[in-house]
C-alpha cells in the first residue's frame, strides 16, 4: 500500500518533507497471543470519545486490534458498537452531530488526521451492514465499484472473479454477472457486499451484524465464510449474538452501556472466566 491511497498529494509532500511516513509497515509488536507467532497491532484506538451533540456515546476506548484474526465487540443494545465501529473507517464522518475526541491509528497513522481521504480509507477499511445492501446494478458491476472508482488499473473482470471466489460467491453468480445483485437471495446478496468490500484488497473488514437479517442457513455460510476472510483480512463484527461471538471470534470486546468498554481479551477468556463481574452477568444473561 502507498501512502497516496490515504492522503491527497499535498500532505504526502508534507509528509514526505518531515519524513514522517503516514502509512508504516514497520509496527510494534503487541504481544505473542495468535498461533501465527507474534501479532501486530493493524488498528488502534486511543481515549477515543464520540459524542452526538451533547450524548456521549464512546467513553474513553483505547483499544489495540491484531491483524489477521476476528475480533467481536458485543453489548447490549445502545452501548456504543456501531458507533465505535464506523469510526474506524470514519462513517460517522457522515453524522452531522457525530463529533470525536482521541485518536484512531491504522499501522501507526492517524486516520483522522491532516490531509487523510476518507473516501480511500474506506477502501482500505472496508464494510458490511446488517441488511445486505447491492447496489441496484448488476453483479458484476457491484464488485467492481470500489475499483473503477479507485482507477484500478489491472484486469477487472480478473479481480471481480477473484473477490466473488474469496466471498464464496463464484460458483452460484458466475453465469449470471450480468443480472441484478438485488435478484439474488438475502444471503447471496450479504456475500456479494462482502466481495464488494475486499475487491478494493483492503487491510480490514468491518461487519455490523452482519447475519441477523438472514436464515440460519445463510448466517452459517457468512460464519464460515469469516473464518476464511480472516487469512488475508482482519475482521472487526459487531454481534448481538453472544454465541456466534464466542465462535467465530479470536478476541472478544465488551462494551456496556454508556460506551465503556469493560474488558477486552481472548474469547476463551471472556466467555470462560472474565475479570468483571459486569462481565459475567452479561455473558450469563442476567441483563443486556
Ligand atoms: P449499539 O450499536 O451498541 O446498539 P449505537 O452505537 O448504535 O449502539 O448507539 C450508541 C448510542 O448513540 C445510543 O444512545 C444511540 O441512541 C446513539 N446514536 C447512535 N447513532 C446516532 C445518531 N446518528 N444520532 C444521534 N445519536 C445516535
Amino acid at each position: 500500500m502507498s501512502r497516496n491511497e490515504l492522503t491527497d498529494g499535498e500532505a504526502q509532500s508534507e509528509s514526505e518533507s518531515n519524513g514522517d511516513s503516514l502509512i508504516t509497515t514497520d509496527v510494534a509488536t503487541t504481544g505473542t497471543r495468535g498461533h501465527d507467532g507474534p501479532e501486530r497491532t493493524v488498528v488502534e484506538t486511543r481515549d477515543l470519545d464520540v459524542y452526538y451533540g451533547d450524548e456521549r456515546a464512546i467513553d474513553g476506548v483505547s483499544m489495540e486490534i491484531p491483524e489477521h484474526e476476528v475480533t467481536a465487540l458485543i453489548g447490549p443494545s445502545g452501548c456504543g458498537k456501531s458507533t465505535f465501529l464506523r469510526c474506524l473507517n470514519r462513517m460517522n464522518d457522515l453524522i452531522d452531530v457525530a463529533r470525536i475526541d482521541g485518536r484512531v491509528t491504522l499501522r501507526g497513522v492517524d486516520i483522522y488526521g491532516e490531509g487523510v481521504d476518507p473516501v480511500a480509507l474506506r477502501r482500505k477499511v472496508g464494510m458490511v451492514f446488517q441488511k445486505p445492501n447491492p447496489f441496484p446494478k448488476s453483479i458484476r458491476e457491484n464488485v467492481a465499484y470500489g475499483l473503477e472508482i479507485q482507477g484500478y488499473d489491472g484486469d477487472v473482470d480478473a479481480r471481480v472473479e477473484e473477490a466473488l471466489r474469496a466471498a464464496a460467491l463464484w460458483d452460484e453468480v458466475k453465469d449470471q454477472l450480468g443480472e441484478s445483485g438485488l435478484a439474488l437471495s438475502g444471503g447471496q446478496q450479504q456475500r456479494l457486499c462482502i466481495a464488494r468490500a475486499i475487491a478494493p484488497d483492503p487491510e480490514i473488514v468491518l461487519m455490523d451484524e452482519p447475519t441477523s437479517a438472514l436464515d440460519p442457513v445463510a448466517a452459517s455460510k457468512i460464519e464460515d465464510l469469516i473464518d476464511e476472510l480472516v487469512e488475508d483480512y482482519t475482521v472487526i463484527i459487531v454481534t448481538h449474538n453472544m454465541q456466534q461471538a464466542a465462535r467465530i471470534s479470536d478476541q472478544t470486546a465488551v462494551f456496556l452501556t454508556g460506551g465503556e468498554l469493560v474488558e477486552f481479551d481472548d474469547t476463551n477468556k471472556i466467555f470462560e472466566n472474565p475479570d468483571d463481574d459486569r462481565v459475567e452477568d452479561y455473558i450469563t444473561g442476567k441483563f443486556g
